[in-house]
């Protein structure tokens, strides 16, 4: 398998505009957030066991996961979220350990909210932090996401702290500009993993 790089930093950030970018430097990314909604897709092993555990309600008229049901329950319930997340984790990692496997490029980026808090940088060779300050990540995701800012601020409370995941991280990026200046800093972190991706050949 080629050199991985987790890319990771809280909600609005900016992990999917810096994984857009290394994504237009032909790298492939393998998003943990997208890889967790194919995982209970109808059909799905997962979906079943989920339907399993929960019961009914948790699924809609035509058999797809009710995610705004599921999604409150457990905000109320942390027992639930620990049911849930035993069933999904696992999936998620088989299905994260074999798009890296198939991908192709100099090094590989796998990007995740939550790299370190559901130890999947155990995949990743080296780490890179998306910083941004609390109060630009609820502005930025409030303008992206039909979220309110209370919303935004219980997901920010189940993310590790900023401080936590500086100490995880091998670089750190803070996305505090433009996104010009996001990219700026970028590129000479992509040479760097460019040459480590060689090194480890
Ligand atoms: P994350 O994936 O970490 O939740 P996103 O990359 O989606 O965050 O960023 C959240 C929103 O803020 C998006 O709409 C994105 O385009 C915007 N954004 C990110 N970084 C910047 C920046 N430096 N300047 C302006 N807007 C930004």
């Amino acid at each position: 398998m080629s050199f991985i790089l987790g890319l990771t930093g809280g909600i609005g950030s900016g992990k999917s505009a810096a994984s857009q970018w290394f994504e237009s430097q032909n790298i492939v990314v393998v998003d943990a957030d997208v890889v967790a909604r194919e995982i209970v897709e109808i059909g799905q092993p997962a979906l079943q066991q989920i339907h399993q555990a929960f019961g009914d309600w948790v699924l809609l008229e035509n058999g797809a996961l009710n995610r705004r049901a599921l999604r409150e329950h457990i905000f109320k319930n942390p027992l639930a979220r620990k049911t849930l997340e035993n069933i999904t984790h696992p999936a998620i990692r088989t299905s994260i350990i074999e798009q890296l496997q198939r991908a192709q490029s100099p090094y590989v980026i796998l990007v995740s909210p939550l790299l370190f808090e559901t130890n999947q940088h155990q995949l990743t060779q080296h780490n890179l932090l998306i910083d941004a300050s609390e109060e630009l990540q609820i502005q930025r995701a409030s303008q992206r996401d039909d979220q309110n800012i209370e919303q935004i601020q219980k997901i920010i409370q189940t993310q590790m702290s900023r401080q936590k995941k500086r100490d995880f991280a091998n670089d750190i990026v803070l996305n505090d500009g433009h996104l010009e200046h996001l990219y700026e800093k970028l590129q000479p972190l992509h040479h760097k993993y460019l040459k480590l991706a060689l090194e480890k050949k």
